[in-house]
């Protein structure tokens, strides 16, 4: 009998994890935190298996699937056509690395299709990876291949987005599907990647209604926030009534971050989901971008402590990488000195086009079905 949360962990994850140059050893510098407060004493830790071909096929094109398989650096093929240059540099035994952290997140939602309540996959998140394409550090979308999974047994699936880049990866996959409820919250403007994400964005076809971009600008701070993200979050779940809900927690979105741009906490952001701790259906929390490994480490570690309910000290307990935690090695984030460029009036005309969308093309139907 499972444990009611899982937590997915194996030192194989951990080693494929540091291929990835951008974060570095951030897997381990997570795990190590989180172990070292004691919360694995109130998880279940599972070990995943690297995925089936088949797998990343329920998602990705046979073309790029097949590219990834039979990769070697002796061989002569424009790699960039599938998306493998820049920041998705293709390297020795990318199978290996693909088939087990897509393999990661099809553990944690296993596990909820087990019986779980929650399922933890630090390591996941991936969601810039487009179906014939590497993008953003993601070079596969473990994320829809876990959504897919979770339909065999889930008729409609709530998708929330909480990383500063848009989900654009899963929100594409799913643009057309009035079963997946795609929400992704970002920053929006010129120049920011990947640059798509508008409010009116919001799906085609038997689909539309069901993708909502809740975008905001840059410096975002607490009070604008968690009031934008409760407001839009409340309404979508009341009107979709999904039965299992994926959440993406990408740190990226915390202060601090090199490629980000907020002005937000980890104690922001877990304000902000404290309705989604009573909603009454599981849930998949999936990592995600995080470019500063100590608060990313932070962050996680914190709302692991929230999902499980368990208060934790702010000193940094002995860890491997205790040093890293000085000057003052507590758990606070400080914030920055910037003014949010949101104006209020923005970001309600906002939630109410998204609340009115919901009424529009949701409520009705559920009503007429
Ligand atoms: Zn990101």
């Amino acid at each position: 009998m499972l444990k009611s949360v899982v937590y997915v962990h194996s030192e194989a994850i951990l080693s494929q994890m540091r291929k990835l140059d951008i974060i570095e050893n951030r897997s381990q510098i997570v795990h190590e935190l989180i172990k070292s407060y004691g919360l694995l004493n109130y998880c279940q830790v599972i070990a995943p298996q690297k995925c089936s071909y088949e797998d990343l096929r329920s998602f990705h094109s046979a073309d790029y699937v097949d590219c990834l398989k039979q990769y070697t650096t002796s061989q002569e093929i424009s790699y960039e056509q599938f998306g493998l240059e820049y920041d998705c540099l293709p390297f020795e035994e990318i199978y290996d690395f693909v088939t087990t952290v897509a393999g990661s997140t099809l553990a944690a939602v296993d596990a909820i299709i087990n019986g779980a309540s929650i399922a933890i996959n630090w390591n996941g998140g991936w969601h810039h990876a487009q179906r014939d394409k590497a993008a953003g550090f993601s070079y596969v979308n473990d994320i829809v291949i876990a959504i897919h999974r979770l339909r065999t047994k889930f008729q409609k699936v709530l998708y929330l987005d909480l990383d500063i880049h848009h989900g654009d990866g899963v929100e594409h996959a799913f643009n057309f599907s009035k079963y997946v409820m795609t929400i992704s919250f970002h920053q929006y403007e010129p120049g920011f990647y990947p640059g798509t994400g508008a409010v009116s964005d919001i799906g085609f076809g038997n689909g539309r209604g069901y993708t909502i971009n809740a975008p905001y600008s840059r410096y975002i701070s607490s009070a604008a926030f968690v009031a934008y993200f409760r407001q839009i979050v409340s309404a979508a779940f009341e009107t979709f009534q999904p039965q299992v809900c994926v959440m993406q927690c990408g740190a990226d979105v915390i202060v601090g971050d090199r490629l980000g741009g907020s002005n937000l906490l980890p104690e922001d952001c877990i304000e902000a989901m404290k309705e989604i701790f009573t909603w009454n259906i599981p849930i998949t929390f999936l990592g995600g971008g995080g470019y500063n490994n100590i608060n990313t480490a932070k962050y996680w570690t914190q709302l692991t402590a929230s999902i499980l309910g368990v208060t934790i000290p702010r000193d940094i307990p002995e860890n491997n990488f205790f040093l890293l935690y000085g000057p003052d090695y507590v758990l606070d984030i400080y914030r920055a000195n910037t003014q949010d460029e949101n104006l209020q009036h923005d970001l309600l005309k906002n939630a109410s086009i998204i609340k009115e969308n919901l009424n529009r093309y949701v409520l009705n139907v559920l009503i007429t079905r």
